[in-house]
This record gives structure tokens, C-alpha cells and sequence, in this order.
């Protein structure tokens, strides 16, 4: 019997649940959904691949498709905001999968695409509204959406939000928002700039925070090679060699080098793309898709391109650059090893990176393995610092809910 049972969702729902294969509720989706079934606002802490958009959305689909009412034209009842357009059409894509045969109305809203089809969705009165910031601001200027209908809003990785400047634009979408609504906040970390504007725009929020995804960490095999930068191609090809690697995820600091990475491999005969935001939203998307139905080997991507994409089977994640941010290093590496599988990670290091891997050790509290035995090692002079250490992670995702 599906564990989705305890909830008091609608059966079509549950059902949906189980032909996705979801047995169990993830420990977020057991603290949030009765809290929101409650209409309690919510603070949840917590990243992508926790279970997060079940979550939030099982509750406003349950909502709706009991209480059907006649949406006003150019309105909607939800708006979940979220930072990137690969996040808002996954979103989206699975809610309409949790809301099949409800007869929900949703759309999806976000730049780079045409907005005709857009208005035109948004005319006719939506339950669910997934967009990303700029677009939905473009859509308020212009007057082809208002808020009058709105119940639920949800504002989702408002951390990332912040790092990629979006939060003027976000704080100005909630001014436009009726005061009376219910209002959840996620965030995978809490900077002062959110911890403020929780307190602001939450009222009595039940609050979950799912310790970070250090289990993870554990379950992924972590190496650095030391090279010269000349010899990073060289090296990648010989570690593709091990055709085990059947999905590879590679990172790189810049567009441009992205795509000096996929020619390299398209010329070599392995198949790769770059997903990044040189490129239309098509082609990301279908650069995703391709990844995810596996007829793509090999995706290059930058942070901010990747930022909670969710690929499954991922074997190995390849640091072509270390990431500036040393957060970054357990979102990168964090995409192999989901769902309990193992996975590998491989950090590529040149001298000048000496520091910058100290800090990523430093930030995950170990030292990462140097694998000496490999065709295009090189010794640095410098000697690494010594890495602080941390207290031990917790091997289980934790959920703790607390009053406020
Ligand atoms: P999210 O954190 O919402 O991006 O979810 C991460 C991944 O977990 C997605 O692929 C979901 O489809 C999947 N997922 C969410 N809830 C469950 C569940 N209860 N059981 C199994 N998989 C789930």
C-alpha cells in the first residue's frame, strides 16, 4: 500500500503517485503536507532532490481539484516562483503529472521563449502559475496578469534567487501581492537578505529544515588530478575511455569553454552538449532531454546552468574547473550519487587552484584523494594547507519542524 495513503489526498492523486514509483514520502513531504493541507505558511530549508515540488504542490493540486471555482480572466490562484527556466519546466512538468485527469488549468511562464502563448494561457484564468522572475515581470507591466485570485504563493530557492540578482525583481512580484494568501518560502540556505524577508512576508510559518544532502557526500567516490592545463582535454578523453561512465556531467567556469569542451568531444565521436545561458531555451532544453534519455553521453555545463537540474544515473561528475564558490562543490557533485546510488567525482586541479581546493576541502571537512596514477600527473610546489576538520555528517536526511 502507497505511504501517500496517510495523507488526506485526493485518490487520483495517490494513484498518480504510485505509477510514478513513489512508495514513500520523502521527510520534507511528510512535515510539509499536512502543515499545508492546515493552510499553515511555511519556512522549509531545504535543496533540490529532497522531494521539495511534491511537497508544495501535492497540497495547492489536492486544493484545487476539490474546489473548483471560476477563475477570473487574466488571474490566477497560485504563483510559484522560481529562479531558472530548466527549474520552472520541471515544476511544472510534474505537476501536471500529480494533477493528471483534475482538470487543473497551469502554465508556465519564463524568458527567451515567445509570450504570446503565454498571455493568451494566462487570459483564460490559471490555477497553477510557474514562472521565473523577469518574464512574470514583463507579464505585470504590461497588464496581462493581475493577482486578484491569488490564494497560494510560493517562493522556491530564494537563496539562488539572491546569487543570481533576481531578488529586487522578486521583492517587487510580492508587492503586488494580496496581503491574504498563504505564503511558503524555500530556501536551501538562509542568508540574512532571506532571514528578513521570511520574517516579512511569512505569517506563524511552520518551519522544516532537512539537513543538507550530506549523504551524498558519502555515498560518491571524490579524486583530484593534478595537471598542467594544457593536459585537461587529454585527461578527460582518458577517463571517457572507461565506457562504465555511461552519463557524465561535466562542469566548466565559462560559456565559451563549454563549448570548446563539446567539440573536442563531437570530434572525437562523443556525444555531448553544452547547457548554458549563451544558448536559446530550446537548446537547452533539448540538450537536457537528450542527456536524459541518455542519447547524449556527455553534458557541459556551467553552475548557474545546472543549478537543480534533476538527471538520474548520473555516474560521474567531472570539475573541469574547480567552481568558484565552494558551496557549489556539493551541488555539483551531489547530481551522481541520487536516490542512494554511488557515484564518482573527479575534480581537475591546476597549481594556481591550490587555494581554491583548500577552501572546497576545507568547506566539506575532508581532504580530497590526489590519484597519482595517471598518465598527466603533475607534483605542485606548493604544499597544500592542512584541512580543518568537521564535525562528523549525519549519514540520514533529518527532518526537524519547529514552531515558530
Ligand atoms: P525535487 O527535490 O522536488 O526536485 O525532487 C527530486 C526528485 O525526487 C524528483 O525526480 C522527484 O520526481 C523525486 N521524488 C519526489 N518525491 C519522491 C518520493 N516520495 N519517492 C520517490 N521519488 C520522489
Amino acid at each position: 500500500m502507497s505511504e501517500f495513503k496517510i495523507f488526506p489526498l485526493l485518490a487520483s492523486i495517490v494513484d498518480r503517485l504510485s505509477l510514478k514509483g513513489y512508495q514513500q514520502p520523502t521527510p520534507i513531504q511528510k512535515e510539509c503536507i499536512p502543515a499545508l493541507i492546515n493552510g499553515n505558511d511555511l519556512l522549509g530549508i531545504a535543496q533540490t532532490g529532497t522531494g521539495k515540488t511534491a511537497a508544495f504542490s501535492l497540497p495547492i493540486i489536492d486544493n484545487f481539484g476539490r474546489n473548483k471555482i471560476d477563475i477570473k480572466a487574466k488571474s490566477t490562484r497560485s504563483l510559484i516562483l522560481t529562479p531558472t527556466r530548466e527549474l520552472a519546466s520541471q515544476i511544472v512538468q510534474n505537476i501536471d503529472d500529480y494533477a493528471d485527469g483534475l482538470g487543473l488549468k497551469t502554465k508556465v511562464v519564463y524568458g527567451g521563449v515567445g509570450r504570446q502563448g503565454q498571455v493568451d494561457a494566462i487570459a483564460l484564468g490559471l490555477d497553477i502559475l510557474v514562472a521565473t522572475p523577469g518574464r512574470l515581470l514583463d507579464l505585470i507591466e504590461t497588464g496581462d496578469i493581475n493577482f486578484e485570485a491569488l490564494e497560494v504563493f510560493v517562493l522556491d530557492e530564494a537563496d539562488t534567487m539572491l546569487d543570481m540578482g533576481f531578488f529586487n525583481d522578486v521583492q517587487n512580484i510580492i508587492s503586488k501581492l494580496p496581503k491574504r494568501r498563504q505564503t511558503l518560502l524555500f530556501s536551501a540556505t538562509m542568508p540574512a537578505e532571506i532571514e528578513i524577508l521570511a520574517q516579512a512576508i511569512l505569517t506563524k510559518p511552520t518551519k522544516i529544515e532537512i539537513a543538507a544532502q550530506t549523504v551524498t557526500i558519502d555515498l560518491v567516490n571524490q579524486s583530484v588530478y593534478h595537471l598542467e592545463k594544457s593536459n585537461k582535454v587529454p585527461l578527460l578523453f582518458d577517463i571517457l575511455q572507461n565506457s562504465d561512465f555511461e552519463k557524465v556531467l561535466i562542469f566548466c567556469k565559462t560559456k565559451y569553454g563549454a563549448d570548446i569542451i563539446v567539440k573536442a568531444l563531437e570530434e572525437s565521436s562523443i556525444t555531448a552538449a553544452s547547457l548554458h545561458s549563451g544558448k536559446t531555451q530550446a537548446m537547452r532544453e533539448e540538450a537536457l532531454q537528450n542527456f536524459k534519455d541518455a542519447s547524449l553521453r556527455v553534458l557541459v555545463a556551467t553552475d548557474v546552468a545546472a543549478r537543480g537540474i534533476d538527471v538520474d544515473n548520473i555516474m560521474l561528475v567531472i570539475n573541469y574547473n574547480l567552481p568558484e564558490d565552494p558551496r557549489n562543490y556539493i551541488h555539483r557533485i551531489g547530481r551522481t550519487a541520487r536516490a542512494g546510488k554511488s557515484g564518482v567525482a573527479i575534480s581537475f586541479a591546476v597549481e594556481n587552484d591550490v587555494r581554491q581546493l583548500t577552501n572546497i576541502e576545507n568547506s566539506i571537512g575532508q581532504a580530497i584523494p590526489i590519484v597519482t596514477e595517471q598518465p598527466f600527473h603533475k607534483e605542485f610546489s606548493k604544499a597544500p594547507k592542512q584541512v580543518k576538520k568537521k564535525k562528523p555528517v549525519k549519514k540520514t536526511n533529518r527532518a526537524r519542524k519547529k514552531r515558530k
